[in-house]
């Protein structure tokens, strides 16, 4: 049969025409699932992502969302929408710094879907989250969403507003007095201007999403058409729309027989509770009626349910209720502080290989304990998230478990032994340890140093961004610098402990404005203030020591979004110089904690930067920590003879250049200052994320010196330890370090040869001029 022949040729042909058209065209996706990323367990973040062919999406955005979807490789750049479900730290805080990085991949534009003054957050933040290069558009809960995925129902809940929230409103808008400086005053003119100029009395609201991908048409298939010996033509395009049609034979053909079914999205919901003041609005709330066991059209019913809302409000009678009014086949997925799993890997793979190191330094992290809160069991189909688990809704395989995460503790210390000459480098060590023991005389216990952040600009996997906690005495805590995810990086360090070491934190400091430094204090402020609750004590005040923008920013913030002014006491680095004060004690001595003097270096980085130096009254121990900076004299001479030097080496020594510009420093350059000043011990930090694993160790590092990792703790008598372990590290981390030698090597032969074809072309000038 020639013609047939000749026909399945032509429809072959056909077929493949069609698979490379649908690459490119905006066809609804063939595969859409949601895939939990941050499962809002205590020490994580909580945000849901959603994949689809086209376009990703993420609901909610919590602290440390950028670290976790880079270990878990789920493209942010690939963004397209971002839904936030209420106004609140908890649900954006990882929104500033993810709109920086993704603006450094090179994207122009993300559209955030939620309540309102989301545009405002990022207009208060704007000298330093600088978005030059990347369009935000905001749409609140009365923009529709469809695209070419799905189409989104926002349902807004109001909360109930009583006569207590009207003061607390109030309260917000403080008036003016006499003492405020004119920066004061103009930052609260424009405060004020931002605020008429948006929504002044922005009512306090959650949104729902209620969400639907596309249905995909039926699609043509076209070796049944060759089966039924349909002829190329417009026959096809009829058959394909759905119609009957009769070829030139007499034979009819029925459309169902050649075109594949309709592949229908099951409906989800995405939903917050956020408090007991939306309880009532919430479960009243007639257009949920739609989506649960009593809905007229079954096609609307949901086939799953996110649920944001915290435990308090989740555990209630009236919220389980609600649950309940949805069919037994609707699963219910939980994303919230009752969840306990481990959300990365990569925190416990490195931990627990350097705990090999030395146990007290590098102590295991605590995960899975402080969980109160079980799942509602009268529901069916319920389950508490798990991060990596999947939701498929297109295949509609519904949840799949098996993707979560698998935290095999056992893997990661035999991955650590099996490196080549690492168990003899550990005995090595082990034994050093002990004989130095012996000759180290430092008994002293404080201060206490705890690294929660020791990477620079972008939060990687292995590093956070800067954060040190700093034991000054038994009951006494600092904080010196808290960028995003500090307080789950505490958490997760030191467990149960965390609670009792925030009401112990007496004074943070934030040596700049650099997002990196400071997006973190919301939510430790926040926790802090949780803590004094749950006590049924009044919050002490902290003592803030920061740049003069972060006062501006943290009252905007408290007037437009959640009260925080009343948390803290601040005083402005610049107030706190040391060649004015620091050696006039009763000047700069705090009633928070009255154990300490300090007082700040104008350090080389961004305006208003600062180093700080602490010292404690009782005990002989002075400590100094750079902040950001180039090398700086200033530092040098106020940090004379210090006990403890923390200073930032963002770049090994081959780029000095790169990090002049940047106005950082060098390994080699942090070290040199150690010298200068004289400083007993120096522990180096804030790395570059190339050194994400470990820094290049070079003849430069002494037996004084020491290298900083997350959640490394170190007291004084131990400081001796940290220029130990720099063999067993170099093993542990070999492939990583050759790796960075390989490029320096790279580097430094592109240099050369760049130098050398300059010398060249200029001494052809000259000969060329002479002629
Ligand atoms: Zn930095
Ligand atoms: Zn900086």
């Amino acid at each position: 049969m020639p013609k047939n022949k000749a026909n399945c040729k032509t429809f072959k042909e056909m077929e493949q025409k069609s698979k490379t058209h649908s690459k490119k065209s905006r066809f609804p996706p063939s595969e859409i699932y949601l895939s939990v990323l941050g499962n809002g367990s205590k020490s994580s973040s909580r945000a849901l992502y959603m994949f689809t062919d086209h376009a990703r999406y993420l609901f909610n955005c919590g602290e440390g969302t950028q670290r976790l979807a880079q270990e878990h490789k789920m493209k942010l750049s690939k963004l397209d929408d971002i839904f936030i479900t209420h106004k609140s730290w908890e649900n954006f805080g990882g929104l500033l710094g993810l709109s920086l990085t993704t603006q450094g991949m090179g994207v122009s534009e993300v559209t955030i879907h939620g309540p309102p003054d989301l545009e405002l957050l990022y207009k208060q933040a704007e000298s330093f989250v600088g978005l030059k290069d990347m369009k935000i558009v905001t749409k609140g809960y009365n923009d529709p969403f469809c695209d070419d995925c799905m189409e989104v129902k926002k349902i807004p809940i109001f909360k109930i507003v009583n006569s207590s929230d009207t003061t607390e409103y109030s309260s917000n808008s403080e008036s003016l007095s006499s003492s405020e400086s004119d920066d004061d005053r103009s930052t609260k003119h424009k405060s004020k201007r931002l605020r008429r100029s948006s929504h002044k009395s922005a009512p306090d609201l959650a949104i729902a999403y209620v969400c639907k991908g596309h249905s995909r048409p039926g699609q043509l298939l076209l070796h049944k058409c060759a089966e039924f010996n349909v002829p190329v033509g417009p026959l096809l395009g009829e058959l394909k729309s759905g119609k009957d049609v009769v070829l030139p034979s007499g034979k009819i053909v029925l459309s169902k027989d050649v075109v594949s079914p309709e592949q229908i999205c099951p409906l989800f919901l995405v939903v917050e509770c956020p408090s007991e003041e939306f309880i009532d609005p919430f479960v009243n709330e007639k257009q949920f009626e739609e989506y649960q066991a009593g809905s007229s059209d079954l096609s609307k019913i949901a086939s799953l349910v996110v649920h944001f809302t915290p435990p308090e409000v989740l555990q209630s009678c009236r919220y389980q209720e609600w649950m309940q009014r949805f069919p037994t086949s609707t699963c219910h997925l939980i994303l919230n502080g009752d969840c306990a799993t481990v959300n990365s890997l990569a925190i416990h793979r490195i931990q627990h290989q350097l705990n090999l190191l030395h146990p007290g330094i590098f102590s295991l992290l605590h995960e899975n304990e402080y969980v109160t809160n079980d799942i509602p069991v009268a529901i069916q189909n319920t389950f508490q998230a798990h991060t990596l688990e999947r939701y498929y809704l297109r295949p509609a395989n519904g949840l799949d478990k098996s993707c979560a995460l698998n935290f095999q503790p056992k893997d990661f210390i035999e991955e650590a032994l099996n490196t080549e000459g690492f168990e003899i480098l550990l005995k090595d060590l082990h034994s050093k340890i002990q004989e130095n023991a012996k000759l180290s005389m430092n008994g002293d216990i404080y201060p206490e140093v705890i690294f929660l952040g020791t990477g620079s600009s972008i939060p990687s996997k292995l590093r956070n961004v800067s954060a040190i906690l700093v034991k000054t005495s038994e009951n006494g805590c600092m904080i010196m610098d808290c960028g995003e995810g500090t307080w789950g990086q505490l958490l997760r360090l030191c467990g149960r402990q965390a609670e009792d070491l925030l009401l112990q934190i007496s004074v943070i400091f934030i040596s700049h404005m650099h997002a990196d430094h400071h997006l973190g204090l919301i939510m430790l402020l926040k926790q802090r203030k949780n803590v004094y609750k749950k006590l049924q004590k009044e919050c002490k005040q902290i003592l803030l020591i920061g740049p003069r923008n972060l006062k501006r920013w943290l009252k905007e913030y408290s007037q437009n979004f959640e009260s925080l002014s009343s948390l803290y006491r601040f005083v402005e680095c610049s107030s706190l110089q040391h060649d004015e004060l620091f050696n006039s004690h009763e000047k700069n001595s705090f009633s928070e904690c009255s154990d300490l003097l300090i007082s700040t270096v104008p350090v080389i980085h961004c305006p208003d930067s600062h180093g700080i130096i602490v010292s404690s009254k009782d005990s002989n121990w002075k400590l100094v920590y750079s902040g950001d900076t180039a090398p700086c004299n200033r530092l040098v001479s106020a940090g004379k003879n210090c006990s403890l030097l923390i200073h930032e080496a963002t770049m090994e020594d081959d780029l000095a250049e790169e990090a002049a510009i940047k106005r950082h420093c060098t390994t080699g350059q942090a070290i040199d200052i150690a010298r200068e000043m004289n400083a007993q011990y120096t522990i180096l930090t804030h790395f570059s994320q190339r050194y994400a694993k470990v820094p290049l160790f070079n003849e430069n590092f002494h037996s004084l010196i020491g290298c900083a990792f997350d959640n490394m703790k170190v007291r004084p008598n131990e400081l001796y330890i940290l220029p130990l372990l720099i063999p067993a590290l170099n093993s542990l981390f070999a492939e990583i370090v050759e790796e960075l030698h390989t490029k320096g090597n790279k580097r430094r032969i592109k240099s050369e040869l760049i130098k050398s074809m300059l010398t060249e072309s200029l001494s052809s000038e000259i000969v060329q001029a002479k002629a």
